[in-house]
């Protein structure tokens, strides 16, 4: 687990960090020091206005106080005013982040960055390892937070070849205050992630410094320093050296989606629209249905919190940051004036029997998760967060809660339309997707709508039912969820509960209590047994507290299929033809990592975006914004193990490997 800065206010008011004995930012005037060193060394007001690409990414070792960040954001709305700007991406690496207060603190002394200063501290996240994407001016700034030591965290990043970076502001205490972060392997890594011709400024004018950049492949120059410093170095990479953390067969190609269709009305197309209309591509959704969210996304009370394991696996790492992005998401959804019903009341995962709680001690003992994200409650703690009565302790994710999937679902999409860029069709069953040399053309029953560059199928369950995507291993799961009559008691409930399975604080006089698992059927019909599971299951573990006491009649249901993938993660990307893998990367059958024929891509331009199992309210915002991140050729929010994680070739992949195929 990474830990918060320890820092102090020396007399000036600076900030100044103990672990390094240095101050983050000048005494005298830090900000037009940073300024002057980082923002106009790069040239970074010339180049936003000239730029190639419609995002400019700017990568920063050490956040600090998040000074840099705020000045380029504000020199950025100032220039906007006048020209035509690309989107900003700006990248932050940081091994100790100072903790929520401090960075009000240090912010204070900046009252013309005030306006920023406040949107920054009201998204600063927990200090959770990993990448924490922000997103600020109606999505024209993204700032990727990398908590932890910049040598761990940029070989976690996942990016194809050619570079992402177009600017280094290479800061970080003085190299003799902090010899570990000034390292060949770091200026290698900077090469590894920059465009051709991308540049750098650091204020240090040591010569090790400028030996490394060089060795890295660097053209360096000494320049004035700031105020009464003599010098500082400046330089670019002329050339990229071709690095690629993805591997081939984990590519995403990068597309120009001019005219893009979605299929299926949940919670995942209306993330996938939003996400798009954010970079102003327009989209059209296409749903079977009257309305949305009437498949899987149609509960009364869906409960929204990750799903962490004791260790850091993969899964985790999705969950935890994608629960934490959602989180965001979904308030900036709020904010534009799209509202929902919803409760960020926490989620309590009970320990009712032994092995939920050895296992949730496990997870406690391993130290992985900070309190802020999740935390051990005995149970008269448990009673307190709870309001009434229970047996059990258990772990409390505070910032959890529960939402109205159909109303979120209708909001997001909202949000996605009034920005013009998209538009929906209801009452529309998609039953064919034609590839034409114009494009994707769908078939209804009596219509023919595109061409389309692209198509993303996000049908949940019928996501399968296409000639192009029958064979991509989808599986579905049915589950009812039972609405019981609250009463004097149960309506106390103040947080939702988790025992084998989900019981919500009271809504409109009910409460959700659910859900079944039926692997073998993708009925929708709601059937009276399940509610008598769902009930027989809450009495097991809650059946002489006084709130399950005071419950009324199950008085209604609601049953969909959720559908997931056999290792129980999503699968976003372009839809695979497994024999154009099997031919492309044969050589993975002999474990030889190379030598791998071209991927003729069958079927370009379709992608798949399913597989959520009950999660998609966690997981659908930042899993969109990963993939249209991807296919625009931008950083990427997630790290290399979860893009290979939820890669549609995936399956294909592991067959290779093991010779399986
Ligand atoms: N750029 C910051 C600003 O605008 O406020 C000031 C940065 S301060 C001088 C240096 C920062 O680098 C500190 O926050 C420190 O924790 C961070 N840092 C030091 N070593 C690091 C490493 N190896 N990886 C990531 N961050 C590091």
């Amino acid at each position: 687990m990474i830990k918060n800065a320890q820092i102090h206010f020396n007399e000036m008011g600076t900030p100044v960090a103990d672990d390094f004995d240095d101050v983050y930012f000048s005494n005298d005037d830090g900000l037009a020091e940073s300024h002057y060193v980082f923002f106009t060394q790069n040239k970074i007001e010339q180049r936003l206005v000239n730029h190639d690409q419609d995002h400019f990414v700017i990568a920063e070792t050490g956040f600090g106080t998040g000074l840099n960040f705020l000045n380029t954001w504000q020199q950025y709305s100032n220039l906007k005013t006048s020209h035509t700007l690309p989107r900003l991406h700006f990248i932050s690496f940081e091994k100790f982040p100072i903790s929520h207060s401090d960075l009000r603190t240090a912010l204070a002394a900046w009252p013309t960055l005030a306006q920023y200063a406040k949107q920054l501290c009201k998204q600063y996240p927990i200090a959770l390892a990993g990448c924490h994407r922000l997103e600020f001016d109606d999505g024209n700034i993204t700032l990727d937070l990398w908590f932890g030591d910049v040598h761990d965290s940029i070989p976690k990043m996942s990016c194809q070849s050619n570079g992402i970076v177009d600017a280094w502001f290479l800061d970080g205490f003085a190299p003799s205050k902090n010899p570990d972060m000034w390292q060949q392997s770091l200026f290698d890594a900077m090469a590894n992630l920059s465009r051709k011709d991308a540049t750098f400024a650091t204020f240090t004018a040591a010569g090790f410094v400028r030996r490394g950049l060089q060795q890295a492949g660097f053209v360096c120059q000494k320049v004035k320093g700031y105020g009464r410093k003599r010098e500082m170095v400046t330089g670019h990479l002329p050339q990229t050296n071709g690095y690629a953390s993805t591997p081939a067969y984990y590519q995403t190609t990068p597309s120009t989606l001019t005219n893009v269709a979605i299929i299926g009305g949940g919670v995942a197309s209306a993330c996938l629209a939003f996400q798009l209309s954010k970079r102003r591509i327009k989209s059209t959704l296409f749903c079977q249905d009257d309305a949305l969210a009437k498949g899987a996304s149609h509960n009364r009370q869906g409960a929204i919190y990750p799903h962490l394991q004791a260790d850091c696996t993969p899964q985790s790492e999705f969950y935890a940051h994608s629960f934490l992005y959602a989180k965001r998401f979904y308030e900036h959804i709020r904010e534009l004036g799209f509202e929902f019903t919803h409760q960020w009341c926490g989620v309590l995962l009970q320990a009712v029997n032994k092995s939920k709680g050895a296992q949730q001690q496990t997870l406690v003992d391993k130290g992985q998760w900070p309190d802020a994200l999740i935390r051990p409650l005995d149970s008269s703690q448990a009673t307190e967060v709870a309001g009434t009565s229970l047996p059990y302790g258990g772990l409390f994710i505070e910032q959890a809660g529960w939402v109205n999937p159909a109303q979120l679902t209708q909001a997001v999409f909202n949000a996605a339309q009034a920005s013009g860029c998209s538009k929906a069709h209801f009452n529309t069953d998609i039953e064919h997707l034609e590839q034409s040399p114009e494009g994707w053309l769908l078939h209804s029953q009596n219509q023919v709508f595109g061409p389309f560059s692209e198509v993303f199928v996000c049908a949940g369950e019928h996501s399968d039912r296409f000639e192009q995507t029958q064979s991509i291993g989808l599986q579905g799961v049915r589950g009812q969820v039972s609405h019981v009559q609250a009463g004097n008691v149960s309506s106390e409930l103040k947080t939702v509960l988790c025992h084998k399975g989900y019981f919500t604080p009271a809504l409109d006089g009910l409460h959700c209590m659910g859900a079944t698992f039926d692997k073998d059927s993708k009925s929708r019909a709601v059937t009276e047994q399940d509610n008598i599971t769902n009930r027989a299951q809450l009495d097991k573990f809650y059946a002489h507290t006084e709130f399950a006491q005071s419950l009324g009649d199950i008085t209604g249901a609601k049953a969909a299929v959720r559908c997931c993938f056999a290792d129980h993660l999503p699968m976003l990307g372009q839809v695979p033809e497994q024999h154009d893998l099997t031919s492309a990367y044969k050589n993975l059958r002999k474990g030889k990592y190379y030598g791998f024929g071209e991927s003729q891509q069958p079927f370009e331009g379709l992608h798949i975006v399913t597989g959520f199992g009950a999660r998609g309210l966690c997981s659908a915002p930042l899993a969109t914004e990963h993939l249209v991140a991807s296919l625009c050729n931008e950083p990427r929010p997630f790290s290399e193990r979860i893009h290979q994680a939820i890669h549609p070739n995936r399956f294909i992949v592991r067959d290779l490997i093991r010779s399986n195929i």
